[in-house]
């Protein structure tokens, strides 16, 4: 057991929503430059401790402090990125240097909305600066209270440890230096005499606020000696950021820089060079300029939020809520009310079923699946059935079963799993709706509106009149919660989280709902309704134009064609494919096909939806369509396959194949029939062995001569690293590689990619992933094959200048993704992605590519 002084929990100190450290657009935050922890979008303007201690700093621009805890941990928190230029402007710091604090209580109070407008972001950062003393980073997500939810928790390095590592280089000895330097005794000479720099004008126009303290800090650390940066008598340890940012330093500041040690002359030389560049900031000028936020979002009239989809809509409060819904409390038999329950549970998927077909976007469909899945869940279903067999109704008792399951999830501490109870009581709902006989309305409002309510449903969501309903607010939920998803695949702004007055807000209200910012501002001026119309406006003639150009083919500024087609499962979702500008389809999954059955489909049942997908494509267009991806973590119920230790490095993807070939021959006479039709291809998944991609081919080579259907290319899915290290040798053999970029990333990393704690980790963008991505272009090229991505990072905008510097020419998108990646094509310049992605390669960490792709966008 550890001991309490082995870890530390750190309390909100601001209300809002945890957001990584990594996704800070910031590279100093994002790259840990400052220290590790967490940031947090605020929703509230009073800074609380969020631990007990000395306020060691507060920063001169009082945005930042350091809060020291009696073991010595360093709190740095940071409000707002940029804020330092603000000079002061709106911060009242309700605490002094060197005060005593506990949990809870207010140290800087700041006016969000014109801070929010004046800085680049108010994302605040919660920092451990010596992060030596830190053996392990726990961090919390979701919505947080502020001075009630933990948001970081640490495992301390045992005090005994951490003393014998954090000797401050003042303390140095003439013993400890020469253990550093080795025992030459001129070094050691040399080591005892402090070398001080030329003076330097301080040309940053904050001084060293964080981020310009942060690349001082990351430079002088690179020198064995001890670096100081002395102003007048005053004088600061060059490697803290903290000790810098205490140092108060001003634009025009003079200071010098000090060093003693083997290599103080290096250092001094170096540190004072860059602190005459302005540490990377731009000298004598302002910081970048801000992106305002608009002005109603400054208005006391704002209600904050959190952003769950993003855009702007002008429209009229409607407030909705969940009519009860009664059920009969007295039972027939158990056997009666069982029956009961099952036909509700029944005609339940049915419904779902008959929903799932109106929707041709993958995410839709996904969230509708997973509540199919509930109905079938054992603990929900087998609590209501151990209800009814005590005498309940089904009624009452599935009731009873869904809400305990539902409370259960939404007490948890984590706004994921808590999202998931909603989705419960969305199941549940309409289950009971079948039991009581009465029908699920669906929510009838007038043109223009924009809803109001405590919670709503997936269904609810997917449900809504989008002719009318232009947005919507709710109380709970967050961003990641399905109804987000959701109104995200609507283009629908939605702010989720808002606060409780919104619910006292009549009907027919005029309101501003800025989804982006998490804002919606009720009674807004004439001007701000003009400005928001005017932004409504930009956004829906930006929205046109890139569906204007979706038909037109992507061609960077330098002249480079990117084929940008699209992932689909079936005829429909080909057909919006199409619709959306898709120049074909780069991934057809065939395993649905397979899925929800007693037995594999037999030829006569595959190939028309094969020939429907190529016939909606016509030859001009190419099909791509991956044979079976079935087996180890996704078995069939008719495949006889051993149970496995390891699923996902088992009998998986091809390996399926080649163990069935009575199977795999089928699926392969099915998928011929569409030659005729479209520019077929076919590919094999998670090929690791040249010998498998041999055996696959043989058997379509035969396929081929039985059915007369020639005219195929046949691709590898790269997806596993010993095909991407292999990529010259397969592409001796094969037409073009289709990187499947979700598997490649866990393969790569060993990461499972569907584990909640990992999902964070388990990044496309980490350089290894990048690695293998540019090993297999650097073999197709010699032999002249193309690559395609079609694992979710080719709809990701921020890896698509990336993927394209390395080599790729085919996007395989999510239908949605499709005019607003083809548009973001056509302004990059391919000789610019090109040294991007070798810079990127360079990289250690997944947050740094980010950071930088983040300045790249920018
Ligand atoms: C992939 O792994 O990136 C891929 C496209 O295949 P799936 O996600 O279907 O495994
Ligand atoms: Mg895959």
């Amino acid at each position: 057991m550890r001991s309490p002084a082995d870890r530390l929990e750190l309390f909100a100190p601001l209300s809002g929503v945890l957001v990584p450290l990594e996704s800070v657009p910031d590279p100093v935050f994002a790259q840990k430059m400052v220290g590790d922890g967490i940031s947090l979008d605020p929703t509230s303007g009073d800074l609380l401790a969020p631990v007990a201690g000395t306020v060691t700093l507060l920063h001169q621009a009082h945005h930042a402090l350091t809060i020291t805890t009696e073991h010595g941990i360093e709190v740095l928190l940071h409000i707002g990125i940029d804020t330092g230029v603000l000079g002061g402007d709106g911060f009242r710091p309700k605490v002094s240097q060197g005060e005593r604090v506990e949990i809870g209580q207010l140290l800087i109070n700041f006016d969000v909305d014109p801070v929010a407008r004046t800085a680049r972001s108010l994302l605040t950062q919660i920092l451990i600066a010596n992060v030596e003393r830190v053996a392990r980073f726990v961090p919390a997500t979701g919505i947080v209270v502020a001075g009630q939810s933990v948001v970081l928790t640490l495992e301390l390095v045992p005090t005994w440890a951490a003393d014998s590592t954090t000797a401050s280089p003042l303390e140095l000895t003439p013993t400890l230096i020469s253990a550093v330097a080795g025992n030459d005794a001129a070094v050691e000479a040399a080591a005892r005499h402090a070398l001080t720099g030329d003076e330097v004008r301080l040309p940053n126009l904050s001084g060293l606020h964080a981020r310009p303290a942060a690349v001082l800090v990351s430079a002088a650390k690179k020198f064995k000696s001890d670096v100081r940066l002395l102003r007048g008598a005053d004088e600061a340890n060059a490697k803290s950021v903290v000790a810098l940012l205490g140092l108060g330093t001003r634009c025009g500041d003079v200071l010098r820089v000090s060093a003693v040690g083997p290599d103080a002359s290096a250092a001094v030389q170096k540190v004072s060079a860059l602190l005459a560049e302005g540490c990377g900031e731009q000298a004598g000028e302002a910081l970048p300029p801000t992106a305002p936020l608009p002005a109603l979002a400054t208005s006391a009239r704002a209600l904050a939020g959190v952003s769950a989809s993003p855009g702007l809509a002008v429209g009229r409060v409607i407030q909705y809520r969940h009519a009860a819904i009664e059920v009969a409390e007295s039972a027939e038999t158990p056997a009666r009310e069982r029956s009961k329950l099952d036909g509700a549970l029944h005609d339940a998927r049915g419904q779902i079923e008959a929903l799932k077909g109106q929707f041709t976007d993958p995410a839709k469909v996904q969230i509708l699946e997973a509540h199919q899945e509930l109905l079938e869940d054992p603990d929900l279903v087998d609590l209501a059935i151990a209800g009814v067999n005590q005498g309940k109704s089904a009624g009452s008792a599935w009731r009873a079963a869904f809400s305990a399951c539902a409370n259960r999830l939404g007490a948890l501490d984590n706004a994921l799993l808590r999202e998931r109870g909603n989705d419960i009581r969305d199941v549940g709902r309409r289950v009971l709706a079948l039991l009581a006989g009465v029908s699920q309305a669906q929510i009838v409002v007038p043109e223009g509106s924009i809803l109001i309510a405590e919670e709503l449903t997936p269904s609810d969501t997917a449900s809504l009149d989008r002719s009318r309903v232009l947005g919507f607010c709710t109380t709970t939920g967050g961003a990641t919660s399905h109804v987000a998803i959701l109104a995200r695949s609507f283009g629908m702004p939605a702010v989720c989280g808002i606060d409780q007055a919104a619910l006292a807000l009549a009907d027919g209200t005029l309101v501003v709902l800025d989804g982006s910012h998490g804002v919606l501002q009720h009674a807004p001026t004439e001007a701000e309704i003009a400005a928001a119309q005017q932004r409504v406006a930009r956004q829906a003639t930006r929205r046109r134009e890139e569906m204007a150009g979706a038909a037109s083919t992507a061609v960077t500024s330098d002249g480079q064609r990117i084929e940008v087609v699209a992932n689909v499962r079936n005829a429909q979702d080909a057909r919006a494919a199409v619709a959306n500008g898709a120049e074909g389809v780069g991934l057809l999954r065939s395993e649905f096909l397979f899925d929800d059955r007693d037995t594999a489909p037999d030829e006569e049942e595959q190939a028309p939806a094969y020939t429907a997908v190529a016939e909606v494509l016509g030859r001009q267009r190419t099909l791509v369509v991956r044979t079976l991806d079935v087996g180890g973590d996704k078995p069939l119920p008719y495949l006889p396959l051993p149970r496995e230790d390891n699923p996902f490095l088992g009998l998986r993807g091809v390996r399926v194949s080649l163990d069935q070939p009575a199977m795999f021959r089928t699926q392969l006479r099915a998928i011929l029939r569409a030659a005729p039709l479209a520019r077929l291809h076919i590919m094999f998944p998670m090929i690791a062995l040249l010998e498998e991609l041999r055996e696959a081919r043989a058997i379509l080579a035969e396929e081929q001569v039985a059915t007369g259907h020639h005219d195929v290319r046949v691709g590898v899915m790269i997806e596993v690293p010993s095909a991407a290290v292999m990529a010259e040798q397969f592409a001796r053999e094969a037409d073009f590689f289709s990187i499947g970029s979700n598997d490649l990333t866990q393969y790569t990393l060993a990461m499972d990619r569907g584990h909640a704690r990992l999902a964070r980790k388990a990044d496309a963008l980490h350089p290894a992933v990048l690695k293998m991505i540019a090993l297999t272009c650097d073999g197709a090229r010699r032999h002249g094959k193309w690559v395609g991505v079609c694992g979710g990072m080719a709809s990701d905008a921020m890896a698509v200048p990336v993927l394209i510097g390395l080599g790729v020419e085919e996007l395989s998108v999510s239908v949605p993704a499709i005019p607003a990646i083809k548009a973001q094509l056509k302004r990059l310049s391919l000789a610019e992605c090109r040294q991007l992605a070798q810079e990127v390669l360079e990289l250690g960490t997944a947050a740094e590519v980010r950071a930088r792709l983040a300045v790249f966008a920018d």
